[in-house]
């Protein structure tokens, strides 16, 4: 099998894994219990935030929470921030580029609890456009959140643009969902107020995810209990998970140049291949991060050809459809401008830290293969 879906979850590396393992039989103590073994449990969850804080150069400046994920994490945040901005700032700023677990977030903040949500342009390349969210902030603006990679395609976002237009406007926090990024592009997250993280997108496992915060005070707790993680996420610390994602992101860290050296080969190796074939086309704008290629094959469905790779052994994935009123195309296309023709026949080829040279090899003959079984369908 050859494994081509690496954004929607990478298999875990074995060392996390034994470390989850380990954490679970050895150190399963409360680290909020008061005797020996509870603070023995509190000192290694200490440890573990020192070690992340050192790792991404956080500079003691953040809070680190552990959640189950980053969809939780998104939740956490964006709803705890704007809920904490209500009578300041109540405008909120976000694009269609976002993942379902900040979309769904902004409508329900929107509809059901009456934010004005403001939604900035997205040019050609698939980035935000600058100039417009300079145009829509405000002082009333409380919320301004932005994904670092792309799910879909892969873009890139001008986080650092967005650090240096936000400094007119105090008020307004920026949030910044990284999960497609660590690991595979270089990252710098000066002036970023928080970021979501999610273990499993970098060959950690399911279920483990980070907040990390700057200022505590700005962000009204969503759920509520013993107050553990500073009182922003009660409930008894799963150590095993933190211990474990510890592993993972340093073991992302350490490999990054190499990672995204070989990862960009990859990329430049596919494009150059796909490039030859007539009546496909790659989506994913030049620039974007190298483990995502979206390519189209216009005439023939997403499902269809992920279905046809499958068969051959090649697991990759269509682009996940989101509510549109265009009936199922996807948003983050459309918003680049994608012909609908082009969106409905889009694929994503994504590939991670484990993928090899074979594997790239293996992918370009199925995708002959396939090229032969549907080419009469081409438009
Ligand atoms: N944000 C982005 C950009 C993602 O790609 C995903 C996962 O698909 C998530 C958030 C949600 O992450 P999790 O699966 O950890 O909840």
């Amino acid at each position: 099998m050859i494994y081509l879906d690496n954004a929607a979850t990478t298999k875990a590396d074995q060392d996390v894994i034994d470390s989850f393992v380990k954490v679970n039989q050895s150190l399963y103590f409360n680290p909020n219990s008061p005797h020996q073994a509870g603070l023995q449990a509190e000192q290694v969850l200490k440890q573990a935030k020192e070690e992340i804080d050192s790792v991404l150069n956080l500079n003691h400046l953040y809070h680190i929470v552990f959640t189950s994920g980053a969809t939780e994490s998104n939740n956490m945040a964006l709803k705890g921030i704007a809920y904490r901005k209500r009578e300041t700032a109540n405008e909120i700023i976000t694009s269609v580029l976002e993942h379902p677990s900040v979309l769904e977030v902004m409508r329900y903040l929107e509809e059901k609890q009456g934010f004005k949500l403001k939604y900035v342009d997205v040019k050609s390349d698939g980035k935000i456009d600058t100039e417009h969210l300079k145009s829509l902030m405000s002082d009333k603006v409380g919320l301004v959140t932005c994904m670092y990679v792309n799910n879909i395609m892969g873009q890139i976002q001008p986080i650092q643009d967005i650090v240096n237009i936000l400094k007119d406007y105090p008020r307004a926090h920026l949030h910044v969902d990284a999960v497609q990024a660590l690991g595979k592009v270089s990252m710098n997250l000066n002036g970023v107020d928080s970021l979501s993280l999610s273990g499993h997108k970098f060959n950690g496992l399911k279920g483990q995810g980070l907040l990390i915060i700057k200022n505590i005070q700005t962000i009204e707790p969503v759920v509520h209990g013993g107050g553990q993680e500073y009182g922003l996420r009660s409930g008894t610390v799963n150590l095993p998970m933190a211990v474990s994602m510890v592993k993972s992101i340093k073991l992302t860290m350490g490999r990054l140049d190499e990672a995204s050296r070989k990862l960009i080969k990859m990329n430049q190796s596919v494009r150059t291949f796909l490039e030859e074939f007539r009546g496909v086309y790659i989506n994913s704008p030049k620039d974007s991060a190298p483990q995502i290629i979206n390519v189209s094959f216009p005439g023939v469905k997403g499902e269809v050809l992920v279905n046809a790779f499958s068969k051959h052994g090649v697991m990759i994935s269509t682009t996940s459809a989101c509510s549109s009123k265009r009936g199922k195309l996807n948003e983050v296309l459309l918003a680049m401008g994608v012909p609908d023709a082009r969106i409905e026949a889009s694929i994503r080829i994504s590939m991670g830290v484990h993928t090899t040279e074979e594997d790239i090899q293996r992918f370009k003959e199925v995708f002959e293969q396939v090229y032969e079984e549907v080419k009469e369908l081409l438009k």
